[in-house]
């Protein structure tokens, strides 16, 4: 009789139980582990094929190296982790001109800052940028391009203070500033990418830039903060003004391809619905694609109610993409579907990466009579 193992899959970050059956060293048969706590039996299709991964004739077993032409030669594991410590950097270039409106990174974040009225010209980031579109290393580039290169003159003068030696061995020639300059002017002109440092294998540990030259894996203000959520009525899920917990940027059939263009590329639910289970929404008075008001103590929006057996009672998601506006030619711009950032503010947020709590705002819903 065949004799299965527990073991588990490590493919994907769900480690779902798998019970393998071997066979002169071959995993003949894979299935679920029916026994998991968690996954119960699940399976998805790669794991079934992990005998195919682990034996496949062309699966790599010893580091390649691309030849000129293209095509690739073996070569032995002290010759690869020699020639790792080159580091490339390639930015794409303009292939397009770009058409009126769409503005470079570092103009975005210089209106911004006028906006709010923050003085970039003392900003220690900003305002050293500003200058530097007045390099003489910019005397060939466009105003345009000038916006757009000036962070690279300046992580290329920054780089060269802390990797001078490793710029040299590049190839790239100059002292000082001259030398940060040499990078940069590398790295704008050559449109596939160029070797920016050569580090020796010797400079590995160098690199660590902690005091100790370790790395420190412990985050204390993480722990302190996940050490307080042992104690869970510190954080109350739910208040009677706002009884759902909605997840704000569900991951649907969309993506930025569909979502950036006109809304009739989005067949599959165009409105981008707040699914609600049906419990919920009975409670509430609500029919499957009544409109609603969703509100958060930051802000309100109108959605589409879609009912959704999968989920829990009192959680409802809302998709993340949607509320563009887009203008059919010669109309003007309509946002379509939920703008989910009018619900959530930047001081409901994780104390320590600042990050909103996008997946867990509490919301109150109302139908909309009329
Ligand atoms: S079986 Fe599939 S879902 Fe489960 S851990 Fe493996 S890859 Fe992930």
């Amino acid at each position: 009789m065949a004799e299965f193992k527990q073991t588990a899959c490590i493919l994907c970050s769900e480690n779902c139980g798998l019970e393998v059956e071997i066979k002169d060293g071959h995993m003949a048969r894979i299935r679920g582990d029916r026994k998991h706590p968690s996954t119960q039996g699940y399976l998805c299709e790669k794991a079934q094929r992990l005998d195919y991964y682990q034996n496949h004739a062309d699966r790599l077993l010893q580091p390649l190296r691309r030849r000129e032409n293209g095509s690739f030669e073996e070569v032995s594991w002290d010759t690869a982790i020699q020639e790792i410590p080159e580091n490339h950097l390639h930015f794409r270039h303009p292939i397009l001109e770009a058409p009126d409106g769409p503005l470079a990174e570092q103009e975005i974040y210089l209106r911004l800052s006028k906006t709010i009225g923050a003085d970039f010209a003392t900003n220690p980031l900003l305002g050293p940028m500003a200058q530097l579109q007045q390099h003489p290393a910019m005397a060939d580039l466009s105003e345009e391009m000038r916006v757009a290169a000036a962070p690279i003159l300046m992580a290329s003068m920054m780089y060269v203070e802390k990797h001078s030696e490793a710029v040299k061995r590049a190839g790239i020639q100059g002292e000082g500033p001259e030398l940060g300059v040499a990078l940069f002017q590398e790295i704008i002109s050559n449109l596939s990418g160029v070797a920016i440092s050569l580090h020796e294998y010797e400079d590995t540990f160098s690199l660590i830039e902690t005091e100790d030259g370790k790395i420190h894996l412990v985050v204390e203000s993480m722990l302190n903060w996940i050490n307080e959520l042992q104690d869970e009525s510190a954080t109350p899920v739910e208040s009677s003004q706002y009884p759902f917990v909605l997840s704000a940027g569900e991951r649907r059939s969309s993506n930025a391809t569909t979502t950036y263009r006109n809304p009739l590329w989005r067949r599959t639910d165009p409105e981008g619905a707040l699914h609600i289970h049906p419990e919920d929404a009975a409670s509430l008075g609500v029919q499957d694609g009544d409109r609603l008001v969703c509100q958060s103590e930051r802000g309100e929006i109108e959605v589409t109610a879609e009912f959704d057996e999968d989920l829990r009672p009192g959680h409802v998601t809302l998709p993340h993409g949607f509320g563009l506006a887009y203008a059919k030619e010669g109309e003007e711009r309509q946002v379509h579907g939920p703008l989910i950032n009018l619900l959530t503010a930047s001081d409901h947020c994780d104390p320590v990466a600042k990050t909103p709590y996008h997946k867990h705002v509490p919301v109150q819903l109302s139908k909309i009579v009329v």
